[in-house]
């Protein structure tokens, strides 16, 4: 990941209240309930969603059943829902500071990585997939004279796409893109703090061309909506991303009516930094891999484990660096660390680094909750001196905090790096390519950065091991995730032969 460059200061772009979009009409909750939407930044309420109820679920999952059988969209070849999935691209393109506002304005995240990380990463992702479209194809299978066969690549049905808080546009494209490109109809349940983007993406589709009822948003509350949605007999494959409690709750459910799920769960990567490192690009890499999105990333690098010779070197590097990160208002073109996305996850995260201190953690920069503006700040905090049974190092944090360790020899930082439940992604700082590919290779998580971090493209799949989720998304992995195979097979044998 790199910090990018400055842009323009966020316009404050007005954002409308929300509504359900199901069947390719937009309308209230059955109930008429509405939920406050916050800005991270103030605090202060910026608009109003209609909250569904379990009916309005029904009502979501009966118009994508509708049209995925209808033959709409999943009976179109790929090539022709790559032309629709083309103009969504464009309109995103056109769209793309509605976009980044809805991402800015509700998670709080700095006007610039708005637009040119979230943004750009998703439309990719679309782009991806829309290529993708127009080589899709099946196979042919070498067999015995007397038979032909054939194998179909067909979509599963209705998909139920569940996304979390922290990358609403881009998390939404991961399961978005590859599900409708394959031929499937869609429920999105975005996140209920964070719900803003998944009605644009609906507009645009719509406006693309995308035919009613195969996309379909549902916003409000997961433990209303949830099981209910991932239960439902007509849901044929569940993507969730999000908490790995309640991602093996839903797996749980989908698990005993045999769907397939892909699980996008919790992190808690080590960033292993060796001695050979070249030092100054390994603290820029280090400092970006936590404070990145305040923290509230599955594949940030919480954990740095440093080789001992370093460890106080790189103790006072980072007191003295970690304070210079721009940090305050998300709407100021040069801010790289914003609030947080709610006040739940700032007193989660300053309840831990509390009980980091009473054990033991010393605090080498941070370590508490900013008055700034009324919003959710969290200061970038290091702590030095735990074990890795700690809460803070054994445990998700979700904020901007690093805890650091050290480490005598490889075989003990590849067991730290290990020593989680979680095994999303790790790093690996070295000047010795040997020693990287030996390591990276031990390392239990779905990806390893080498001298980097967050270096993401739609082709590279990434997902988890362990309490990370199984799955992956990103890739043409993602896309045979919204396939099946249907062996069609001939007998071509003579009549009088099969008489013998
Ligand atoms: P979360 O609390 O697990 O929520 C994720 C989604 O599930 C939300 O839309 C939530 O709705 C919904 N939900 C709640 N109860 C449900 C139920 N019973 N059945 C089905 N869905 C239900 O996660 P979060 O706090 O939003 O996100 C942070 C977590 O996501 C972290 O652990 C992070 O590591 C993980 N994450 C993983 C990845 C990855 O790619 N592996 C990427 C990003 C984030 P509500 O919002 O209404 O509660």
């Amino acid at each position: 990941m790199t910090i990018p460059e400055t842009s323009a200061p966020a316009p404050g772009a007005t954002i409308r209240p929300g509504q359900l979009f199901i069947g390719g009409t937009w309308r209230d909750a059955s109930d008429g309930a509405r939920r406050d939407i916050l800005n991270p930044a103030t605090g202060q309420v910026i608009t109003t969603v209609a909250s569904a109820t379990t009916a309005d679920v029904d009502d979501a999952v009966a118009a994508a059943r509708a049209a995925f059988d209808s033959g709409v969209w999943s009976r179109l070849s790929g090539r022709e829902r790559a032309r629709v999935m083309q103009r969504a691209l464009q309109l995103m393109r056109d769209r793309a500071e509605d976009l980044a506002q809805a991402e800015h304005q509700n998670v709080g995240k700095p006007i610039t990585f708005a637009r040119v990380v979230d943004v750009v990463n998703a439309t990719e992702l679309y782009e991806y997939y829309t290529a993708l479209g127009h080589s899709m194809d099946g196979s042919v299978r070498e067999t015995p004279a007397d038979i032909h066969a054939y194998i179909r690549k067909e979509p599963l049905g209705v998909v139920a796409a569940i996304t979390p808080f922290n990358f609403p546009l881009i998390l939404s494209a991961t399961k978005i893109a590859p599900a409708l490109i394959a031929g499937n109809s869609i429920v999105h349940k975005p996140a209920s703090d964070t719900p803003l983007s998944a009605l644009i993406i609906a507009e645009i589709l719509q406006e693309a061309g995308v035919p009613d009822g195969v996309f379909n948003v549902v916003t409000g509350s997961g433990t209303t909506l949830g099981d209910h949605l991932v239960g439902h007999p007509d849901v044929n494959k569940v993507a969730f991303t999000g908490s790995t409690e309640i991602g093996s709750r839903a797996a749980e459910l989908a698990g005993r009516a045999l769907k397939p799920f892909t699980a996008e769960l919790g992190g808690n990567a080590a960033n292993i930094l060796f001695a050979d490192a070249d030092l100054n690009a390994a603290i820029f890499t280090t400092i970006s891999a936590f404070v990145f999105n305040s923290g509230q990333f599955c594949m940030a690098g919480p954990r740095l484990l440093v080789e001992r010779p370093i460890y106080e070197t790189v103790l006072g590097i980072l007191a003295e660096a970690v304070p210079h990160v721009p940090f305050g208002d998300p709407t100021q073109p040069e801010t790289v660390i914003g609030p947080l996305a709610s006040p739940t996850q700032l007193d989660k995260v300053a309840g831990m680094v509390e009980r980091a201190k009473a054990a033991g953690g010393r605090i080498i920069t941070g370590g508490e909750k900013v008055d700034l503006d009324g919003g959710f700040y969290y200061r970038p905090t290091v702590i030095a001196d735990l074990g890795s049974d700690a809460e803070a190092v054994a445990d998700e944090i979700f904020g901007p905090v690093l805890t650091v360790q050290p480490f005598d020899t490889e075989e003990e930082a590849i067991a730290l790096a290990n020593g989680t439940s979680y095994g999303l992604a790790s790093g690996i700082q070295t000047g010795d390519l040997a020693k990287a590919h030996r390591v990276a290779a031990r390392l239990e998580a779905g990806i390893t950065w080498v001298n980097g971090w967050a270096l993401m493209d739609p082709a590279v799949p990434f997902g988890g091991v362990k309490a990370s989720g199984w799955g992956r998304e990103g890739g043409p992995e993602a896309l045979e995730s919204y396939q099946r195979a249907h062996s069609i097979v001939f007998n071509l044998a003579q009549p009088e032969a099969a008489a013998q």
